[in-house]
């Protein structure tokens, strides 16, 4: 696939995208006559070919001005350029490596010359997508997941994990069954029965809980400063103990393990812990400041002494 706009001019310039078919080379000698009808000409290939050409022209003026700000403002031109011209050759390899700039997740679709987010819970209000043009995924960023979130009730989108796997492997992301029902269980997903046998999981579900997993994985889950880690991760942080429920020893010691790593790197570890250790504080459920609840039990009475 061509990566860079000059490659998609080139592309878009070759006959195949220009007439909407290849030229037949038994026949390309031969000149129209006017029994035969004109090949269609493929307009939004040619238009997009003229709009590349002003792309990297405008890109190249704003590199030469060499501030940090107009070579950005290049760069976000000549992506969305390339996200444009997949879109006219009816690709979304680009726009699906992109995370959304609201919600973080990978769950953005070309649709309508526009990227939507199919992500359910990223909604501004039910039955509404947000849409970015590929302009404006070129100079945002895509958003710090707000956690994973649950669907309460029978969502539409129940997928799977077989088309699960496949729509992150579109994205670029290479996450196996096995993985994604790890985080199903990790994050307490719902599930819903499809034949009494395999059950199918909201796609908006386990897009939240993949943004919140790269994310943790990539430490940038409270880089933010605003939020501490565990926002959003209610399941994460404070399913973690038998008065929680029934649950398995397994299962609550990779909560722990992933909720101390997220605590390790959050910002806002300090407070949190001084604030779980006060002497006569509430005793909370799960982990906190790093801390699970036996953890600070024995660090209380040890203080006490
Ligand atoms: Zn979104």
């Amino acid at each position: 696939m061509p990566a860079t706009p000059e490659q998609w001019i080139a592309a878009l310039t070759d006959t195949y995208w220009t007439t909407g078919r290849r030229i037949d080379p038994l026949t390309a000698h031969r000149t129209a006559t006017r029994t035969e009808t004109p090949a269609n000409m493929n307009v939004k290939a040619a238009d997009k070919v003229s709009e590349g050409l002003d792309v990297i022209a405008r890109a190249e003026r704003l590199t030469a001005e060499g501030t940090t700000l107009s070579r950005r403002e290049a760069a976000a031109i000549r992506d969305a350029f390339v996200m444009e011209a997949e879109d006219v050759a009816d690709q979304r390899e680009t726009v699906r490596t992109r995370g959304c700039p609201a919600c973080g997740c990978f769950t953005l679709l070309p649709i309508k010359g526009k990227a939507q987010c199919i992500n359910r819970h990223c909604a501004p209000r039910p039955g509404l997508r947000r849409r970015w043009t590929y302009r404006d995924l070129g100079y945002t960023q895509a958003a710090k997941p707000r956690g994973a979130q649950r669907s309460t009730g029978y969502p539409a989108d129940l997928r799977p994990l077989s088309f699960l796997t496949e729509f992150f492997a579109q994205s670029g992301h290479k996450v196996t069954a096995a993985t994604l029902a790890r985080w199903v269980k990790l994050h307490n997903l719902p599930r819903w029965p499809v034949d009494g046998k395999t059950y199918a999981y909201s796609l908006s579900d386990v897009a939240t809980a993949h943004a919140v997993q790269l994310a943790a994985r990539k430490g940038e889950l409270c880089g933010d400063g605003v939020r501490p880690a565990c926002t959003g991760l209610a399941d994460l942080f404070y399913n973690t103990d038998e008065q929680a429920g029934a649950m398995d020893n397994a299962l609550m010691k990779r909560r722990v393990t992933v909720a101390k790593e997220l605590c390790a790197a959050c910002p806002f570890i300090d407070p949190c812990r001084q604030a779980a250790l006060k002497p006569n504080g509430q005793e909370q459920h799960g982990v906190a400041g790093g801390l699970t609840r036996n953890e600070r039990r024995q660090m209380k009475t040890e203080m006490n002494r």
